[in-house]
């Protein structure tokens, strides 16, 4: 099993270097606490020394004393700043990855289950730094130090010491694969459930106007207990395992106890300052072997975390890849789409084999039923989302050997909800272009309709929205898009179009804008009007994925039947 979590700590050879010099000092503390401890007991009971003799000595255990758990203190500390290092890294990588993601991340039902990648199993990789690690170095000095010092007084409970030492790591290592699956399976059931909390949470309003609430009470409730039993395996394995270790490591100082004892007692053959020493050393060796065994219980939970971060890592990236050619011409291009495909990775939909041309300077209508693919598609020709077959061409070129500005500099996407960002309204309206003064940036905020509405705000172009556009309604913050659209003058413009009724000055306003807009630029939208569909010189019917039919609305009127069902539904409505 390869661990990343090792790979990780290898920058780290200082802090490596810091914990073998403070294990090797903390072996020799133990050494001397035992010999000190002997030493004034042996002086005060067997000798019967003077009081001030021994002062030196216990002024030393004191100081002895004090210097382990200090040394254990600044190893913790070392672990947790690598740890801090590692983690920061871990959750630049997965930021970047779902930002870059957004499309995909964003998506219902993901969000929630993500977010709890990210915060928890991130920080449940502490444990391996700033406990295992530190833990590891001690065990490969200490017990090595006291198995010295006491093979030099009595070489018997060295080999005694040897003998039982290797059940120790044995017996945790058998734990240890037991325990594994069942963290991993405890790290699963709290992904499941926080995502299923925070998508619940979130789509609260939803649910209560369902009536659904109940329900997901219901699920909610089902996945915190699921999340309960796991943890609690867990520790049932846990508990037992450290019974066990209690359990050899007892027996095993009982065994060189009775040794020590019969020498001393029965044989008389050891002195009372020897037995002493070695009865306070067999207890420390133990117990750092045991501690590696804890240590490794909690590492144990790390890796899992490590390995789902990893996996969410490594997953294939759903992410365009771009080119480094420019687009020369000022003129729209010719955009053609060559069998394209394209598949959510969780979804059933897929769209299949779409095929059309787009003419330079023409009015674009995708029409079909909801859920049909429509702004799927629109973010594939945008250049958001990767056709997983197939391509799309700019002017003959692939557009993935166009560079990302050069393509993005041509075109404007208004989407159904498009990103407002944390800032004041012009500045928002000024996001991807140049230069602009102010009454640049107002005229094109007149020209997209939303001047009424700055002017109706106490603080007019300097009021601050929020992420996302708070407090902007859907028909605001497209049209914030279209004011941008206007500054950037894009040659590419895709429309989402609505599909709420909107009043009729809207209506009114978004028709002008988008007719001044197609003046210099080829139209794409996503149509539910009646009047932009109309209107438009190519329209492509798709459904369920699949371009249905394509022509111009006198050519599909006579041809398709779905056109004629699609258009006469509703007529002047909003029919899609
Ligand atoms: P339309 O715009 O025609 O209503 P969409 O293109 O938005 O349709 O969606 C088509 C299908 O793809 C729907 O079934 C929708 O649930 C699914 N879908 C849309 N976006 C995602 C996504 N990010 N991840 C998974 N499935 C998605
Ligand atoms: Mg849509």
């Amino acid at each position: 099993m390869k661990n990343e979590l090792k790979e990780y700590a290898s920058g780290f050879k200082l802090t490596h270097l810091f914990m073998i010099l403070g294990a090797l000092l903390i072996g020799a503390s133990i050494i001397a606490q035992a010999f000190l401890t002997v030493e004034i007991v042996n002086k005060v009971f067997v000798n019967k020394t003077s009081f001030e003799e021994i002062v030196p000595f216990l002024i030393s255990l004191l100081l002895v004393l004090m210097l382990r758990p200090f040394l254990s203190y600044l190893m913790g500390r070392a672990g947790v700043t690598m740890a801090a290092s590692v983690k920061q890294r871990l959750r630049q990588a997965l930021f970047d990855k779902f930002s870059r993601e957004a499309l995909l991340t964003s998506h219902q039902g993901q969000s929630g289950q993500k977010v709890s990648v990210i915060l928890d199993a991130v920080d449940e990789i502490d444990a391996y730094y700033s406990k295992y690690i530190p833990q590891v170095f001690k065990t490969a000095v200490i017990p090595i130090f006291i198995l010295m010092a006491v093979s030099t007084q009595h070489i018997e409970t060295g080999l005694i010491m040897m003998v039982t030492a290797p059940f120790i790591p044995l017996f945790y290592i058998i734990i240890g694969i037991r325990t594994q699956k069942k963290s991993e399976e405890k790290i699963e059931q709290m992904t499941v459930f926080s995502g299923r909390f925070l998508d619940t949470i979130q789509g609260l309003t939803t649910l209560n106007l369902f009536q659904k609430s109940k329900k997901y009470r219901a699920i909610i409730e089902e996945s915190s207990l699921n999340y309960r039993d796991a943890t609690i395996e867990v520790l049932k394995v846990a508990f037992v395992s450290s019974l066990m270790l209690e359990l050899i490591s007892m027996l095993s100082i009982g065994i060189i106890a009775l040794e020590i004892g019969l020498r001393l007692i029965v044989f008389n053959s050891m002195s009372f300052a020897t037995a002493f020493f070695l009865l306070i050393l067999a207890p420390e060796f133990y117990l750092s072997l045991k501690e590696l065994g804890s240590a490794f219980h909690t590492g144990r939970g790390s890796m899992s975390a490590m390995r789902k971060i990893s996996e969410e890592l490594r997953r294939e990236n759903e992410e365009v890849r771009w080119g480094d050619c420019l687009i020369r011409s000022e003129e729209p291009p010719k955009i053609t789409l060559k069998n394209v495909s394209y598949q959510y990775s969780d979804s059933q939909f897929a769209l299949s084999s779409v095929n059309f041309k787009i003419e330079p300077y023409s009015k674009t209508a995708i029409i079909g039923r909801s859920g049909s693919g429509k702004s799927t598609l629109l973010n594939i020709i945008a250049g958001l989302l990767p056709p997983q077959q197939g391509e799309i061409t700019i002017n003959d070129d692939p557009l993935t050997s166009i560079k990302e500005e050069s393509w993005f500099s041509q075109i404007s996407y208004i989407s159904q909800s498009p990103y407002l960002f944390t800032g004041t309204i012009a500045e928002n309206i000024c996001i991807g272009s140049k230069n602009v003064s102010q009454a640049e940036m107002e005229e094109a905020a007149e020209k997209a309709g939303i001047s009424a509405f700055v002017a109706s705000l106490e603080e007019g172009y300097e009021t601050i929205i929020g992420e996302s556009g708070r407090g902007l309604s859907g028909g605001e913050k497209q049209r914030m898009a279209l004011a941008r659209a206007f500054l950037k003058k894009p040659t590419v413009i895709l429309f989402d179009e609505p599909t709420t009724g909107l009043d009729l000055y809207t209506e009114k306003v978004l028709q002008t804008a988008l007719n001044s807009l197609s003046e210099n630029a080829t139209m794409i939208i996503v149509a539910h009007r009646l009047h932009t569909i109309r209107k438009a010189d190519h329209i492509i019917v798709v459904d369920q994925g699949k371009v249905m039919t394509e022509g111009t609305d006198n050519s599909l009127y006579e041809s398709s039947e779905l056109y004629r069902q699609m258009v006469s539904a509703q007529a002047e409505e909003v029919i899609l």
